[in-house]
């Protein structure tokens, strides 16, 4: 077996697609139908790395099917719902292609884009940036939500993230090496991406509609990748405070000479309950208001000290014998290299 590994000394593809697939099965046919012509075109020298995040359908079976008829489609199952930023992770760990394109199943993001992408990349970009230009297909709540996150964290994030990009993206090995260096668990992808640098080219695109199924980020869900977003690229929301906090510092000693001053005039007076609650309600809203801030820090921090695997695989098909490639650990081989 070792022999014949070591025999097959592959050149690694010069592309590979990275599929985080969640409960997609409606949309696997459409996807390879689409997509496989796209890339024969482009470069037959392809490899389609499918990432099942945990399906409770039967979309890990539809792969495996559709892997049976092209092997340039590997399969990668993890053992539960990691999320997608986390089966993205996954991708990026196992392709080995020379440009490196994350995509997701729905067909939202047009793969008619590719020819465009990859010819930016040869022309010498290390990062091809997709941007939607026009997300009328998205809900105006959708909009709207998602240009506030992006208004907040254009301002907060360091470095500063490019507007209206996705996951969608070419990236030329050298990215991708850059990125596997990135060990924090909170992996809020766009932010990793922009941490990371490189030559940059964008290309725009209209955002179409899901082909099949629904979404999988409810408005709960989207809070706390904004969050993460926020908090992982910014600790301008752990600072503030003690800038509020002096600031009311200085208010209060002022409002003490005040107090001080005017009982030497006019004595004492006892009214006041409005103006005391209303002080102590305010400024123990803004102590819980930091502490939460905080909490959200020291959350992320257990986390990270905790050092769990981002994502853990159950089984692998299709990886065996590509060059620098170490088994998954514990990882079933569905298919022994031959
Ligand atoms: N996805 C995933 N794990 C999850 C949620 C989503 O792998 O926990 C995948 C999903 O199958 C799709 C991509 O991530 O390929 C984008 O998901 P979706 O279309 O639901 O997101 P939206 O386009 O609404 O932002
Ligand atoms: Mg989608």
């Amino acid at each position: 077996m070792l022999q014949s590994v070591i025999g097959r000394d592959k050149s690694p593809p010069e592309i590979s697609l990275i599929v985080p697939m969640y409960n997609e099965e409606e949309n696997c046919d459409l996807f390879f139908d689409t997509v496989e012509p796209i890339l024969e075109n482009l470069d037959p020298d392809y490899e389609i790395v499918c990432v099942n995040d945990g399906s409770r359908d039967r979309t890990f079976e539809r792969l495996l099917a559709h892997r049976s008829r092209n092997p340039r489609i590997k399969v990668v199952n993890l053992s539960r719902n990691f999320g997608k930023e986390a089966a993205l992770t996954a991708g990026l760990d196992l392709a080995t292609g020379r440009a490196v394109v994350p995509i997701d199943a729905d067909l939202q993001d047009p793969p008619e884009l590719l020819a465009d992408m990859v010819a930016a990349w040869r022309a010498g970009a290390q990062v091809v940036l997709a941007r939607r230009i026009d997300r009328s297909s998205d809900s105006p709540l959708k909009r709207a939500t998602s240009a506030g996150f992006y208004y907040v964290l254009a301002r907060m994030a360091q470095p500063a993230m490019p507007n209206n990009v996705g996951d969608f993206r070419l990236m030329d090995r050298t990215v991708v090496e850059a990125l596997k260096r990135l060990p924090e668990r909170s992996r809020f992808m766009k932010g990793l991406f922009a941490w990371v640098g490189y030559r940059q080219v964008t290309i725009d695109y209209v955002r179409q509609p899901r082909a099949a199924g629904a979404t999988k980020f409810n408005y709960l869900k989207l809070w706390n990748f904004a969050l993460d977003g926020i908090v992982s690229f910014s600790s301008f929301p752990l600072k503030v405070w003690s800038y509020f906090g002096f600031l009311v510092s200085v208010l209060a000693v002022g409002f003490m000479v005040f107090l001080v001053v005017r009982t030497l005039l006019t004595g004492i007076e006892v009214p006041g309950y409005a103006s005391t609650m209303s002080v102590i309600l305010f400024f123990n809203g803004m102590v819980m208001i930091s502490l939460g801030v905080i909490g959200e820090y020291v959350s992320r921090i257990f986390v990270e000290v905790k050092g769990r695997p981002i994502y853990l695989i159950n089984e692998i098909d299709g990886f065996d014998g590509a060059p620098g490639y170490a088994p998954v650990p514990g990882a079933t081989r569905l298919v022994e290299p031959t």
